[in-house]
């Protein structure tokens, strides 16, 4: 990872005006792609990521899509075709997805004046610039992710973050698009004629449930839904939906840090108003956060298994320079905020200055599953989980706002692994000395 600047366009020069436009910055087939970053022999190749236990396939590269194989196809029904088919599968290798996020995060964010992190491989950022500045500056992303990273992206740059999202998808089905697509750039009557042929579900934030309701009235396409009369709509369904039409037009009306639905992991991460240059401000942050995220995580009734958290000093700033983050993997799937606070605190303490000016920082939880879905062993149910401390906190923030109630600092214990069946892992090749990358040279 580069730790200064100079390698790559400055993100002060796009930094300088006003954004105008949102760029979504999306890996991918992010877990492959981690993968193929550290075992080059997968470039090419259909390779399918498992869930947990090697039960069911959560990512595939675009070689294993082309044969078909649909997304949480369960393993054993397609193991015994895997050689024929020249497949190659990985146990889902949480530490290392985490670790890769938060550097590509942390190099995505170099480039604009504002980032939020979207997902565990995607973010919006806000650029400035004439159409072909923002072009060059897409392209200016992708290099310097690929020579940085090793991890592929594409580009979507739009006015809204609905259309940025659109974008991106254009730009992954064209590749001679060379994985930028600035909306800015294109024939009004060209955007119109893929619209008209995406399903509405294509559409960020238009799950199948609500698609298969639009598809009820006559809208099946994006560009139906872009047509649609908003308030109409907003009686109808929801001011979510007529948000998402405004935005089809052009208008900008879904604010940063909104929570979607469609995501496979638990983000909470803010830009601070003011630098935190304090260790114990900063153990507040995350602590908070590590709360915020708990309390997501039990609204959409999941587990976490494993954590990302980081830090990071403004990307303008001259002389500090700070990206600290680590991943841990959880004793077990929780949404204890006890468990996950003092997970969140103790994994980054050690890496935090005092008087650095912290400008950001965030949560990730990954590895979700189901509440409730495996039988929890009665020795990793924490006592505070035994006496519901997770819901009394909820209330008491619920009733009397964030901050009101808190959980102290805490040592980490240390992660134990051995319920988990992962039998074709790769090695946790940054998190972990033991199992760093070999190089050979001859
Ligand atoms: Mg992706």
């Amino acid at each position: 990872m580069p730790d200064g600047p100079g390698h790559y366009p400055s993100a002060a020069a796009t930094g300088r005006s006003k954004p105008s436009r949102i760029a979504l910055v999306d890996v991918n087939s992010f877990y492959v792609s981690c993968e193929r970053v550290f075992d080059p022999s997968l470039a090419g190749v259909p390779v399918v990521v498992l869930s947990n236990n090697d039960g069911c396939v959560v990512a595939r590269s675009n070689e294993a899509k082309a044969l078909g194989i649909p997304l949480g196809e369960p393993w054993f029904k397609i193991s015994a075709q895997a050689p024929r088919w020249g497949l190659i599968q990985r146990s889902s290798n949480y530490e290392l997805y985490g670790d890769l996020s938060s550097r590509a995060m942390e190099l995505m964010g170099r480039f604009a004046a504002w980032q939020e992190v979207y997902s565990i491989d995607e973010s919006f950022l806000g650029l400035a610039g004439s159409p072909q500045s923002l072009q060059d500056q897409g392209g200016g992303i992708r290099a310097a992710m690929a020579l940085h990273t090793g991890l592929p992206v594409c580009v979507g740059i739009a006015p809204t973050k609905t259309l940025a999202k659109f974008a991106n998808r254009v730009a992954k089905q064209n590749p001679a698009m060379g994985g930028v697509c600035n909306l800015d750039t294109m024939p009004g009557a060209q955007i119109d004629h893929i619209m008209s042929r995406v399903p509405v579900t294509g559409v960020w934030g238009v799950a199948s449930r609500l698609g298969k309701r639009l598809n009820a009235i006559g809208v099946f396409t994006i560009a139906d839904l872009r047509a649609a009369n908003p308030l109409l709509m907003r009686r109808k369904f929801s001011v979510l939906l007529q948000r998402t039409i405004l935005e089809l037009r052009g208008v900008p009306c879904i604010e940063l840090e909104t929570e979607r639905t469609d995501k496979k992991q638990m983000i909470f991460s803010r830009s601070f108003s003011t630098p935190v240059t304090t260790l114990a401000g900063m153990h507040q942050v995350m602590s908070l956060y590590a709360q915020a995220a708990a309390m997501r995580l039990s609204r959409a009734k999941q587990l976490a298994h494993s954590m990302t958290v980081f830090a990071g000093t403004s990307p303008f700033h001259r002389t500090a320079s700070s990206f600290p983050s680590v991943t841990v993997r959880l004793p077990a799937p929780t949404a204890d905020p006890v468990v996950l606070t003092r997970a969140a605190v103790g994994a980054l303490e050690r890496h935090l200055e005092e008087g650095v000016p912290y400008a950001r920082a965030g949560v990730m939880l990954t590895d979700l599953s189901p509440a409730g879905f495996q039988p929890q062993l009665d020795v990793f149910v924490s006592v505070h989980e035994r006496r519901n401390i997770g819901a009394l906190l909820g209330e008491v923030t619920e009733k009397y706002g964030a901050g009101s109630i808190g959980l102290g600092r805490a040592g980490l214990c240390a992660p134990a692994d051995w319920t988990m069946s992962r039998r074709y892992s790769s090695p946790r090749y940054t998190t972990e000395w033991d199992e760093l990358a070999i190089v050979k040279a001859n």
